[in-house]
């Protein structure tokens, strides 16, 4: 595994679309494996491959539920309820800001051993996959924020 750079804001590779992954094969898997590693060596609970200059449908989450969630084309099926609490964003540093987004969320997509998946998840698991899947539509929590950013 190796640790990739991360991109910031201000990168317009930020606010591209990214492409579905047609296959999740080696270099796919690689590529998650780095994301992991990277979202760990940066303290962070999710990372989307745009933050590292990969413009693939493919995110990492890892809200220390006791589980790594690695996910090819996640798409949200239903969502649910509301939530509103402070995000932040490894592209993003040292600034957070209150964001509102479904309490529970359907997600599926495609996990690292080529297989389909589906999800039910709430609560700060189901945050993390809306923002990490935002990523991978060049949007940012900036954009969604309610009220005014707070720098750290
Ligand atoms: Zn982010």
């Amino acid at each position: 595994m190796a640790l990739r750079n991360l991109r910031y804001e201000g990168d317009e590779i930020l606010r591209k679309k990214s492409r579905e992954v047609p296959l999740v094969d080696d270099r796919i898997r690689i590529l998650m494996d780095d994301m992991v590693e990277t979202m760990y060596a940066n303290d962070g609970v999710g990372l989307a491959a745009p933050q590292v200059g990969i413009l693939k449908r493919v995110i990492v989450i890892d809200v220390e539920d006791g589980k790594v969630y690695k996910m090819a084309n996640p798409k949200i099926l239903t969502e649910a309820g509301e939530q509103t609490g402070e995000e932040g964003c490894l592209s993003v540093p040292e600034k957070r800001g209150l964001v509102a987004r479904p309490m529970k969320v359907v997600v599926e997509y495609i996990d690292e051993n080529n297989r389909e998946q589906k999800l039910e998840a709430e609560g700060l698991l189901a945050r993390a996959i809306c923002h990490e899947i935002d990523h991978l539509n060049g949007v940012l929590f900036t954009d969604r924020v309610i009220d005014d950013l707070i720098e750290e």
